[in-house]
């Protein structure tokens, strides 16, 4: 698919509904923080949308008991800003060395451990940023992934 401007919501959305289902079994309560007047992205759609539904599926995975997925979208400066937090198992330090390497998982026969991997090739073949976040305050329980992707430059 050849890259089109697009609102990043509704990507992010789709990805919502994918894991609705199992998010209402689980009992995990998503939370949407949505700046007003966001900017499009030129990106190639199907691909962001796969990264987004990685991020939402692996938040799923990681808070089989319930909890929150925090949602953020915001401009910083040239760039859309997408945040997706849960109140899930966390990643211990020896995993967050090897998240992003192609086969690595936890989750066994249940994973493929390819999702970070393909996510990051995308965002950084979209001149974006993936990263994890490590909080160094020991209340906060969870995990935040943070991605950036230039915001097209000519508006309307
Ligand atoms: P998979 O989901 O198939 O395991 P991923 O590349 O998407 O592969 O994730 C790799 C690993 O990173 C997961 O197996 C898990 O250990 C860890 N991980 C990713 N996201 C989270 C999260 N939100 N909470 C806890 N662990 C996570
Ligand atoms: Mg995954």
């Amino acid at each position: 698919s050849a890259p089109e401007l697009v609102d990043v919501t509704d990507l992010l959305e789709t990805a919502i509904v994918l894991f609705q289902a199992k998010m209402d079994r689980a009992q995990i309560h998503v939370e949407r923080f949505w700046e007003p007047d966001l900017p499009l992205v030129l990106c190639r759609a199907g691909e962001i949308r796969q990264v987004l539904a990685n991020l939402v599926g692996n938040a799923t995975d990681a808070m089989p008991t319930g909890g929150i997925l925090r949602l953020v979208l915001r401009k910083r400066e040239d760039t859309l800003e997408i945040s997706v937090a849960d109140t899930g198992c966390g990643i211990s330090e020896e995993t967050k060395q090897r998240i992003f390497e192609p086969f690595f998982t936890t989750k066994g026969a249940a994973g493929t451990g390819l999702g970070l991997s393909i996510s990051a090739e995308i965002i950084a073949r979209h001149g974006g940023q993936i990263e994890l976040m490590s909080s160094t305050k020991p209340e906060d329980r969870g995990t935040q992934f943070r991605i950036c992707l230039p915001c097209h430059p000519e508006q309307p």
